[in-house]
């Protein structure tokens, strides 16, 4: 009887009320989404931090727990996260809230280039257009956890959505101080088609949509070739990837490095550059597109 009178008087009931929703996130572009709709009601954990390559990341006994004790689970999705695939599949077998973000996007936006042998691209949130459309999986997951804060959700969304308009039309405005055939973006991998779109450059990649193959003597000539050719002002690397390569290709083509651009990965939240926090996803994107245009004008 005195553990049931135990049980009974319990703060448990009144615990579960109150606590925040945990969510575990992959890339810390998610979770910023996360955060943004998700405002203080929930709790957001990311397992991939700065400098961190989704393509190769594998979990580590950590994350599985990460992921096991969430009550959500949000990801990229398009195999960004293609060797935690397999762990992401299984939990959605048992879990019942786990979500690839990307899954918003109508596959007639997304883009197949061929080198990408039948895969979707997954550098979605380089569109911020179609980083919109995805801030809408996770005020349908939040919504679906949670449907007494639904309301609450869904007014976050509008006003996430609202910011990423106006982030989109300032990186509209932003293209537009360099001339069409200054605009050509030569990076380390692929990630940047989605941007190219949007925004209306030319992207060349030394690598594929992965990191996972590396570039042949071959390719680095052809790319050398293709710098000069072109009168290419600057070239970029990437906080995720080695710079070592395109150094070289740098010293072959006699042309500059830009700048550092984020690519699968932000900076570390609170790290500030030309005003922008370079772990918010916002500020990601405007140094970024200011890092380019600054270095090609
Ligand atoms: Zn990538």
């Amino acid at each position: 009887m005195a553990g049931l009178a135990l049980m009974v008087g319990s703060a448990w009931p009144a615990d579960a009320a109150e606590r925040k929703i945990r969510v575990t996130a992959t890339v810390s572009m998610v979770a910023d989404l996360v955060k943004q709709v998700g405002g203080d009601r929930v709790e957001v954990v990311g397992l991939m931090g700065a400098g961190v390559d989704p393509h190769l990341y594998k979990a580590t006994a950590s994350d599985v727990t990460k992921l096991q004790q969430a009550d959500l689970i949000f990801y990229n999705g398009l195999v960004l996260e293609g060797k935690m695939q397999d762990i992401l599949t299984k939990l959605a077998r048992t879990k019942k809230f786990v979500y690839p973000v990307a899954e918003a996007i109508p596959e007639k936006q997304l883009l197949e280039p061929p080198q990408f042998e039948g895969h979707y691209d997954p550098h979605v949130w380089f569109d911020v257009e179609l980083w919109e459309l995805c801030s809408r999986t996770v005020v349908k997951g939040l919504s679906e956890f949670s449907p007494k804060d639904k309301a609450g959700f869904e007014q976050r969304g509008k006003e996430a959505s609202a910011k990423l308009r106006a982030l989109h039309e300032w990186s509209l405005k932003k293209s537009a101080e360099l001339p069409k055939e200054r605009r050509i973006v030569v990076t380390s991998h692929d990630a940047y088609n989605y941007f190219g779109r949007a925004y209306g450059f030319q992207v060349v990649a030394l690598q594929g949509v992965s990191t996972v193959t590396e570039a042949g003597l071959a390719d680095m000539a052809k790319l050398v070739d293709y710098i000069k050719k072109n009168k290419v002002k600057a070239i970029f690397v990437e906080t995720s990837v080695s710079p070592a390569t395109l150094q070289r290709i740098s010293k072959d083509a006699g042309v500059k490095i830009g700048g550092e651009l984020f690519s699968d990965a932000m900076g570390t939240p609170g790290q500030m550059e030309n005003g922008y926090d370079l772990g918010t996803y916002e500020g990601m994107i405007k140094h970024n597109l200011t890092t380019i245009v600054e270095a090609l004008k």
